[in-house]
């Protein structure tokens, strides 16, 4: 947006104290249509976090922790209740052995986490596999670091990854690989076959996995989240970043963290101590009753979400949308050509004026905006009202067919 009151001498002064690795950066459009949904009162299906409230056995949890004076610094990489109940549930879930003492970072968010793997790992100049479409934080994660991001497409409508451009994506600069699976935006699922031929191609080249696991338990039609950690080969060589943010529904407590090796931790702890300290401690140990909810926790959010999923993709449908049906996670990315819009931007922008309905417009999600230029990614981690509510506006999109 313009700012009339920044003349060209402000500029000039802002470019004299802003450092170079800045310059790239653009606030992030996710964030931005949230600011945008609330100045035009539009429903907010854009940046994803839930409208409903968390589980009332970790908000009581958390109301005990500062009751009972949980409010001074954590251990900076974790407080030990915390990694130890990330440990159990590892072991627990997935049979995978964490040492809660070594191979656990406790982070601000997954945010915090994946930008720490970021710093700690990469040196100025290290290839980043990236696929593409992204989650928008990668790229700033890559220019803040110095890391150059070497991109591969995954292919719509089922979102496969083109294995021999993946090959020939990695060179000697390569360095690591990001993962998300359930991914965002585009809802894919990574399968077994798909992550072992990632886990051979990282340890034939000597490669790092940096794999954002976040929506682990939001995943549909009977699938399993399968961590890259536990591939052949992986233990080593892959940072698993996740947060209590999707799985609990609490994206505001900030409460996130790694799990690596021992040596690829160290350095990650280093990163966190002098960026953040520590995450907030009594959230950390509310975050243990959060782990130790049972499977059934688990099985009714996903069955919730698949509701969520389900009406939402109806509603779109319904309305003229084009869909691509998410194996997983919270968001569903919309074909919007039908609606004869120039570009991804235009239809957000009379979205969330006219219509009142605020979403992210593809480009976001691409390097080139052209390639993202008639998508839009609708999340749907929402109440049924407020569903409800965007379906009665959405419908108005059906007089421009
Ligand atoms: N991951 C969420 C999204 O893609 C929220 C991101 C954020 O704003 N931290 O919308």
């Amino acid at each position: 947006m313009h700012d009339p009151s920044a003349t060209s001498a402000t500029v000039a002064r802002t470019m004299q104290t802003a450092s170079q690795r800045t310059f790239g950066l653009v606030e992030s459009v996710i964030r931005e249509m949230t600011r945008l949904a609330l100045h035009y009162g539009a429903v907010n299906l854009s940046q994803g976090y839930p409208d409903f409230p968390a589980p009332a056995e970790v908000k009581e949890a958390a109301k005990r922790a500062i009751d009972g004076d949980i409010n001074q610094y954590a251990i900076t990489w974790g407080a030990k209740r915390f990694r130890d109940a990330l440990a159990r549930k590892a072991s627990a879930t997935f049979g995978w052995e964490v040492d809660p003492e070594t191979e656990i970072c406790v982070t601000c968010g997954a945010t915090e986490a994946m930008f720490a793997s970021f710093m700690a790992l990469l040196n100025p100049g290290d290839e980043v596999v990236i696929f593409e479409p992204f989650y928008e934080n990668y790229g700033p994660d890559c220019s803040l670091t110095g890391a150059i991001p070497r991109l591969v497409r995954l292919r719509p409508p089922d979102w496969h990854i083109p294995f021999d451009e993946l090959e020939a994506a990695f060179n000697e600069r390569t360095r690591a690989i990001v993962i998300n699976t359930p991914n965002n935006p585009t809802g894919k699922v990574f399968g077994h076959d798909e992550l072992e031929k990632i886990a051979r191609l990282c340890c034939e080249r000597d490669v790092l996995a940096v794999t954002d696991e976040i929506y682990e338990y939001i995943i549909y039609d009977g699938q399993r989240h399968v961590p890259m950690a536990t591939m052949p080969g992986m233990r080593q060589r892959t940072v698993t970043v996740n947060a209590m943010s999707k799985s609990y529904s609490v994206t505001g407590w900030r409460v996130g963290w790694t799990i690596a090796h021992r040596d690829l931790t160290n350095s990650i702890r280093k990163v966190h101590d002098f960026v953040t300290v520590g995450a907030a401690a009594p959230l950390q140990e509310a975050g243990v009753t959060a782990l130790s909810l049972p499977q059934s926790y688990y099985d009714s959010l996903a069955a919730e979400y698949n509701k969520r999923r389900n009406h939402l993709l109806g509603i779109l449908e319904e309305c003229g949308f084009r869909c691509f049906r998410p194996q997983g996670a919270y968001y569903a990315i919309a074909d919007i050509s039908r609606f004869g819009f120039e570009n991804d931007t235009k239809f957000a922008e009379f979205l969330v004026r006219e219509i009142g309905v605020a979403v992210v417009p593809g480009s976001s999600f691409y390097r080139n905006p052209a390639d993202g230029a008639q998508q839009v990614r609708f999340a749907f981690c929402k109440k049924e009202e407020t569903l409800n509510e965007a379906a009665n506006r959405l419908r108005r999109l059906r007089d421009r067919l």
